[in-house]
């Protein structure tokens, strides 16, 4: 067969999907994805279970985004519910809110100490900012002192140490920048505009990316299987390093692995994803029938519990922001620009920590870039 009129798509999560998407609705042009996996959406990928239930394999996806480019693109192929998501840590034994807030102080302290805790931080911090727990260290009265400790110890030491093996301080500030400490009453995760879950879930919502006469999917094929042929373009989003066949060493990934439960009860937890970060072995858990309101008798949970990435074993999840496998992306960058008509995208492509959002307005990007 021919393949020189013809896209290669490698890897059909989310940035495949749109870039896909855009070649064969705007374009008309004929679109070849590929997975190793055998389903659709990458690590959004989700199923309804025996029970109704909408089991996020790979993890709780919320999308978010404050981009209105974003939000019109995906409008087109799925409704979303009006999902906010809140996220429980249970810190000593109390359920709280995460991000640390203003009623997380109230919750954790006397209330007495709590007032005096929240009147010296508004006497420093404007009312809805947002402050990075490294950044929040740096106070000098003796009760914030105290403060940002127990904020430390008690929601980011275990936990970071559980999810990346180093201490808060030595991860990329970024990570833990996600989750500040926010100087609010709001107990949502996020704040952007736009939030949601699909209606039909994530699965359907690149189903729907990817139902055109245009786009041939086939599932269960290695990129090896078309190395050698000639494409029009190349659009690769799986882990650079594995492209160029690790000539340069393989760059590090942490990996997650889901132990998934069924109970005989309408629900388990109080909440759609509770941190544990002083306690057990694993970080949060999931209970993925709040995310769209399923109705059963039973539920079903995900334990999460972090781990190296090693190829053959487990999947890829994070990138690990770091000097040094920053400098050995690079030097796999600069292999990638001497490539023509081969593109890199997604989180593993790009190796880089993106959200939902991010990864799409990504694709997005490279779709403009090669008009
Ligand atoms: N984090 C933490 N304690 C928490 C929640 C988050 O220490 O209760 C840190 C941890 O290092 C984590 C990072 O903040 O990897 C980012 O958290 P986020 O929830 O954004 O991670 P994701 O949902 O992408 O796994």
């Amino acid at each position: 067969m021919e393949f020189k009129d013809v896209n290669l798509v490698v890897g059909a999560g989310v940035s495949g999907a749109v870039i896909a998407n855009l070649l064969a609705q705007n374009l008309n042009e004929e679109v070849l994805v590929i997975d190793k996996k055998t389903h659709i959406a990458g690590n959004c990928y989700d199923y309804r279970d025996e029970n109704g239930i909408m089991v996020h394999k790979y993890g709780s996806h919320i999308f978010h985004t404050n981009n209105e480019k974003v939000w019109k693109y995906l409008k087109q192929f799925t409704d979303f519910n009006t999902y906010m998501h809140k996220v429980i840590g249970v810190l000593d034994g109390i359920e709280t809110h995460i991000p640390f807030n203003f009623n997380t102080l109230y919750d954790v302290f006397p209330t007495s100490f709590a007032k005096r805790l929240e009147q010296k931080l508004l006497d420093i911090f404007e009312i809805n900012t947002k402050v990075p727990v490294l950044e929040f260290q740096k106070q000098d009265d003796d009760d914030l002192k105290f403060l940002a400790k127990y904020v430390y110890e008690k929601i980011f030491l275990h936990y970071t140490t559980k999810q990346w093996e180093v201490k808060p301080e030595e991860v990329d500030g970024a990570v833990t920048a996600r989750v500040p400490v926010y100087l609010s009453k709001d107990n949502r995760y996020f704040q952007d505009k736009y939030q949601g879950i699909p209606l039909e879930g994530y699965t359907k919502l690149v189903e729907n990316m990817l139902n055109n006469d245009k786009i041939k999917v086939e599932l269960g094929v290695d990129f090896s299987q078309y190395k050698n042929e000639k494409f029009k373009r190349i659009f690769y989003t799986g882990s650079i390093d594995e492209f160029f066949d690790y000539k340069f060493g393989q760059l590090p990934y942490r990996s997650v692995n889901f132990k998934l439960e069924t109970h005989n009860r309408k629900f388990y937890q109080s909440s759609a994803c509770v941190n544990y970060p002083c306690n057990y072995d694993f970080t949060r858990i999931h209970e993925y029938k709040y995310y769209l309101g399923d109705v059963s008798d039973k539920t079903v949970i995900a334990k999460e519990y972090s781990e190296a990435f090693e190829p053959g074993r487990n999947e890829r999840y994070y990138p690990i922001p770091k000097d040094e496998n920053t400098e050995l992306y690079q030097k796999y960058l600069d292999e990638a620009k001497k490539l023509e008509n081969v593109y890199f995208l997604g989180r593993l492509g790009d190796y880089k920590y993106y959200d939902m959002d991010k990864a799409i307005l990504r694709a997005l990007e490279v779709f403009e870039g090669i008009l």
